[in-house]
């Protein structure tokens, strides 16, 4: 639709939900400045900040006005006559309902509380002192249980569904289950094969730690090159990883350099580097603050990471093209580094205490059980003072492992601070997306390892741009599923590229 040709109503409802878009902007900006710059002291007025942000913002979202011009536009023939105006305001409605049923104090509170949360689990989790953070454990519980109960239970569900949904839009603890399960069924033969394979691919190759500048300038060069725009986003460093999406022409990325070598620092900045051209091939500058320019759950904005960190990132292909540019960069420190020993070493697969140091397949274990853990707790099935004590139960169960204290152990995430409940899911979400996508590239870019092992990134990245980042919220996840791979989302993508990977690195006989 020409822009002339808009019906007033329709163009200022996009107008008051840019001003919303833009006051979250705002308040996500200060979030990224309490993670990569902001002072020691400033947490608690910082908290102050983005209490009164967010009430703004919320203030704006709710706005009666929104309402009054969201019926007019539903009315207007015209409008529902076009398909992107109508899948807009189907959005549109989907959010502003959903805003409406949270009051504005919990909103402001559940902020403040958060904000708070994150300082004290900084510290609980440097002195692995899970006594300290109970009590904020203990009121964020209680606050996302108010909340979920104000969004209501969705027909058959339970209170947790009503938290999933901020995350996984459609998307029910059932139908998770139904994923998770066989997923589980099929993971622990494999990781136990591999456990039992007795080999232990060589560790050198990642030994080598390379000076940070030479790292950053490496990771610059593999950035530039998939089509990371740096006139449009910058790259920071902080001690959890994160991407942000601020708006139109500024999309940020932070990323770690831990002590563990340069093939682990670019794996996590890949993975945010995906997340980042998701954001930045989202069509902002046409339709920023409406549901047109935004992702698509965080399950689909997950697929996008964990496709770059693991699809192309583990990769042979991949190394045959960064190695030799890592060899260049760095001055010969990493010269007698063979391609395949840095690929075996990169794919080693061990059980292990930390998510974000897992291996692929142990992953997804670590992802499973924090799903089971968060819903008992929503269900008050769990006491979070009973946290510790279940948490190293199932990684006993699951991994065969004992966790030695609370900071190897349930204190190691960020996300019950900050108040995301039914986050986790997402990340396995993103790892079954990611594999059923890859299938479908393969199918329509059929030389594409060759590609990326000449450096060659347009064609994948194109395909994502195309199918995925320029669609917005237009499809649901469940529907751009089926209509890129034909089918719904499962585990078999994602366990035929884990065996056939483990299968050949640890010479197990196919089953
Ligand atoms: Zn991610």
């Amino acid at each position: 639709m020409h822009n002339a040709l808009m019906a007033d109503h329709y163009t200022e409802l996009l107008k008051l939900l840019r001003e919303a878009a833009t006051l979250s902007s705002m308040a996500e900006l200060l979030g990224w400045d309490q993670e990569t710059m902001m002072p020691e002291k400033a947490g608690t007025y910082r908290a102050e900040e983005l209490a009164m942000i967010s009430k703004l913002a919320h203030q704006r979202a709710t706005d009666p006005r929104i309402g009054d011009l969201l019926a007019a536009c539903e009315a207007d023939g015209a409008l529902r006559a076009n398909s992107a105006a109508q899948a807009n305001l189907r959005e549109i409605r989907r959010d502003y309902d959903r805003s409406l049923r949270l009051p504005e104090e919990l909103v402001a509170e559940i902020s403040e509380t958060s904000s708070r949360a994150i300082e004290a689990w900084k510290h609980a989790r440097e002195q692995s002192d899970f006594k300290s953070f109970l009590p904020w454990l203990e009121r964020q519980l209680h606050l996302q249980q108010r909340k979920a109960e104000c969004y209501g239970v969705p027909p058959g569900g339970e209170l947790y569904d009503a938290l999933l949904e901020d995350f996984e839009p459609g998307l029910s603890s059932a139908e998770l289950e139904r994923i998770f399960g066989p997923l589980k069924t099929k993971l622990t033969p494999l990781i136990d094969g591999v456990t039992s394979s007795g080999r232990h691919p060589p560790q050198e190759a990642l030994q080598l730690d390379p000076p940070l500048e030479q790292q950053r300038a490496f990771h610059r060069r593999v950035l530039e090159r998939i089509g990371f725009d740096f006139g449009a986003g910058r790259v920071d460093t902080s001690t959890h990883p994160f991407s942000s999406g601020l708006g139109p022409g500024d999309t940020r990325i932070t990323t770690r350099f831990p002590r563990g070598g340069f093939a682990d620092a670019l794996s996590s900045t890949l993975h945010e580097a995906g997340h980042a051209l998701y954001e930045q091939g989202l069509p902002k500058e046409q339709h920023y603050g409406q549901p047109l320019s935004e992702p698509l759950g965080l399950g689909i904005h997950e697929s996008q990471s964990r496709l770059w960190e693991n699809h192309v990132g583990r990769s042979r292909a991949f190394w045959v093209w960064a190695l030799p540019e890592a060899k260049r960069i760095f001055g010969g420190a990493c010269d007698p580094i063979s391609v395949d020993a840095l690929y075996r070493a990169i794919n080693t697969a061990r059980p292990s205490l930390i998510r974000i140091e897992s291996d692929e397949a142990t992953y997804n274990l670590h992802i499973m059980l924090r799903f089971d853990l968060e819903r008992a707790m929503i269900r008050d099935d769990l006491r979070p003072a009973d946290l510790p004590s279940a948490w190293n139960r199932r990684i006993e169960q699951d991994l065969g492992l004992t966790v030695p204290d609370d900071r190897h152990g349930c204190l190691q995430d960020i996300h019950w601070a900050m108040g995301s409940f039914g986050y986790f899911p997402s990340y396995t979400l993103g790892n079954l997306y990611a594999a059923q996508f890859w299938e479908a590239l393969l199918l329509a870019v059929p030389d594409l390892e060759q590609q990326i092992s000449r450096g060659e990134f347009g064609a994948l990245l194109g395909w994502l741009r195309r199918e995925i980042h320029a669609l917005g919220r237009q499809l649901a996840a469940a529907e751009l599923c089926r209509r890129l791979t034909g089918r719904a989302l499962d585990h078999e993508a994602l366990m035929r590229h884990l065996e056939g990977k483990f299968g050949s690195i640890y010479n197990l006989s196919r089953r």
